[in-house]
């Protein structure tokens, strides 16, 4: 370490009145945080112009936040990667913006309401309806199954060869995926995330094995189990379905047992009755969260 520098006690007095103004300045700015008189958002923009105000620690001004305090402000920090003596010029871009959306009430995040259960139960007639309707986003999966007839690539899903499919896993392009039917299916983590964080109520339509993973790794996500009306009425809606071979019929009826057996890993179970019924009680659950 070289030795302190050498002041003058001119400059020596000039350091501690910036010092002392430098205080004064953002004492004064925590006051008004603390009122409700600058928001984060606020503070960001002012420390933009202001080298006190950039010099404030993020620790400093998020426990000012009304509501906020020292506990919770450390959680977040911790939660966003961002160091405790950090101080808001040494922010990265991505942490600014994840600040100023968990601070600011216009941007709250959507719910993220995962809708799943056995297969051929009427979850993608549902999911339709609500597209159709606008009651809620609804995400686009990527398969590498074939199209059938009528789909379209980018409506339905987006139709990837396995190599397309092995290079969107690698790049962790998903929020979750899973085999289904000898087939993978997965979900787009962008726009999912894109639309939650302008506000927007996001649907999923996956099968059970994507639920889970969709809690582990978004445990506020609102998890969903479409029940059909009886067992009888699912297996002979499977056996009525002429789009798939005979061999696929019988993998999906085998699954579709497995899977009512775990409907007690959901937040709700709903019994898929009529679609407007089923929609109206999503509804109420993504206000009721
Ligand atoms: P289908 O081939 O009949 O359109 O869908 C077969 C199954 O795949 C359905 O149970 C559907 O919910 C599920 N599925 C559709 N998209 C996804 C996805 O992105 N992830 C997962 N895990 N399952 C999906």
């Amino acid at each position: 370490m070289g030795a302190p520098p050498q002041l003058s006690a001119e400059q020596r007095s000039a350091a501690l009145a910036k010092a002392k103004e430098s205080r004064q300045i953002r004492s004064a700015a925590k006051t008004k945080i603390k009122s409700g008189d600058l928001s984060l958002s606020d503070v960001f923009t002012l420390a933009e112009k202001d080298s006190f105000i950039a010099k404030m620690r993020v620790f400093e001004l998020l426990a000012s936040l009304n509501g906020v305090g020292k506990i919770r402000a450390t959680a977040i920090m911790e939660r966003l990667n961002i160091s405790p003596t950090r101080r808001i010029q040494g922010l990265g871009k991505h942490q600014i913006s994840a600040l100023r959306s968990e601070f600011s009430p216009a941007q709250s995040r959507g719910k993220l309401i995962v809708l799943s259960g056995p297969g051929g139960v009427g979850k993608s007639t549902i999911a339709a309806y609500i597209r159709e309707h606008g009651t809620f986003w609804v995400s686009v999966s990527s398969t590498t199954r074939q199209p059938r007839v009528n789909e379209k690539n980018g409506v339905e899903y987006y139709f990837l060869t396995e190599e397309e499919f092995d290079q969107e896993i690698t790049k962790n392009h998903f929020l979750e995926w899973a085999h289904f039917a000898g087939a993978r299916y997965g979900t787009p983590r962008e726009p999912v995330e894109h639309e939650l964080s302008a506000g927007k109520n996001v649907l999923l339509e996956i099968d059970i094995e994507g639920a889970k993973q969709v809690k582990v790794h978004a445990p506020e996500a609102i998890l969903v189990f479409l029940e059909p009306p009886s067992w009888e009425e699912l297996v002979s809606r499977l056996e009525r379905r002429a789009t798939d071979s005979p061999q696929r019929r019988a993998e999906r009826l085998q699954l579709a047992q497995e899977e009512l057996a775990a409907a007690s890993f959901f937040d709700h179970r709903l019994i898929n009755d009529q679609v407007e019924n089923v929609v109206q009680k999503l509804l109420s659950l993504a206000s009721a969260h």
